[in-house]
């Protein structure tokens, strides 16, 4: 079957734009290498355990974004997250832990993406090997012999991967590849009881491999006494490929000796790896749109980074690829 638009990848970028183009009457087909929406911004269930490992909270600086922030509390998607926040070390680099309006996806960060891809065609487990532009987009899926096809395409897989897809006789493929984005160990962290050290999440800057640590059950609609721990950029670039027992193990002992507080038994600590985890283009145009081929590729890192980036990028490509 043939689609008006194909997005590849459902994150906050992919299923923004998605939606806007559904909205707008276009066939939409998002394709999906992992199991479920939600991208860096995910939720991962460990037994009875949820853990938001990616993206921890947003807030909105932009007006449009602050509406649509709105619509999501009102639809009861999204909640403030008001946490005892702290700061371990110097205070410097973190002038207003208590200034901003923190808001979190409930029941777990992937709960936005997770309403979206409701209303859309998503396939999950979908990961796209190959694209080529012959009057039109003709899309190979991993395991699947008969290809998508679509007049329009957007990509929002981070900008070395799409790089990989375009390939390197595409316009865009050195400027892709130029973008770096850094990386980030989490652990999640599963405890037999309640942890209360004096507050609920924490800035680490001090000398730690840990940048980052929050009681994700303080969270609204949360349980149990879970725990998510985030390495450095540069602790996480340095021990990146080594095996998730011992990065799980590294962060579990960084965390005991920042809280210099009793931690409880734990049930379990898990690491995962985020390759890319952030990052942005110098001069954040948006997104890149290409009218000759119907293409437009988009993400966090085209529009300021973050989830807000990656909504506001979504959201702009959905406008150029309309136009097509
Ligand atoms: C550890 C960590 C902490 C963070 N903390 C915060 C925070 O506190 N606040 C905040 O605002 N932001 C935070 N972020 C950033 C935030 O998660 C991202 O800005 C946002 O989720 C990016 O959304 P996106 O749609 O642009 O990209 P992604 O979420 O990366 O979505 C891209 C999607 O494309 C899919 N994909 C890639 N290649 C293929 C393929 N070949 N075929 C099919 N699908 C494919 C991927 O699986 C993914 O689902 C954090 C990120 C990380 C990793």
């Amino acid at each position: 079957m043939s689609y008006d638009v194909i997005v590849i990848g459902a994150g906050w970028s992919g299923l923004t734009a998605a939606t806007a183009m559904a909205e707008q009457g276009l066939s939409t087909l998002v394709l999906e290498k992992s199991r479920g929406p939600g991208g860096r911004s995910a939720t991962r269930r460990e037994g009875s355990a949820r853990f938001d490992h990616g993206a921890q909270y947003f807030s909105a600086r932009s007006a449009p974004f602050a509406r649509r922030l709105q619509q999501w509390q009102d639809s009861g998607w999204v909640e403030p997250w008001k946490p005892r926040l702290a700061v371990l070390g110097e205070a410097d680099g973190h002038s207003d832990p208590r200034g901003t309006n923190r808001f979190v996806a409930v029941p777990g960060m992937n709960g936005v993406c997770k309403q979206l891809a409701e209303s859309l065609d998503c396939r999950f487990q979908h990961r796209v090997e190959q694209i080529r532009y012959e009057q039109g987009w003709r899309i190979r899926v991993v395991g699947h012999e008969e290809e998508f096809t679509s007049k329009r395409l957007l990509i929002t897989a981070p900008p070395a991967q799409a790089a990989a897809l375009l390939g390197p006789g595409h316009d865009w493929f050195d400027c892709l590849n130029r973008v770096s984005m850094q990386p980030s160990i989490a652990a999640m962290l599963s405890l037999n009881e309640p942890l209360d050290p004096g507050f609920d999440a924490a800035f680490v800057n001090q000398d730690s491999p840990l940048a980052w640590i929050a009681n994700n059950s303080s969270k609204p609609q949360r349980s149990g006494n879970d725990w998510v721990l985030h390495a450095t950029p540069e602790w996480s670039k340095q021990h990146l490929e080594e095996p998730f027992e011992t990065l799980a193990e590294a962060l579990l002992t960084a965390f005991k000796a920042v809280l210099d507080f009793p931690v409880p038994e734990h049930a379990f600590c898990i690491a995962h790896r985020w390759r890319y985890a952030m990052g942005h283009a110098a001069d954040a145009p948006g997104c890149l749109t290409d009218a000759d081929t119907n293409l437009a590729v988009a993400g966090d890192w085209l529009a300021g980074s973050r989830i807000e980036g990656a909504w506001t990028s979504g959201d702009k490509a959905a406008r150029a690829l309309l136009e097509f």
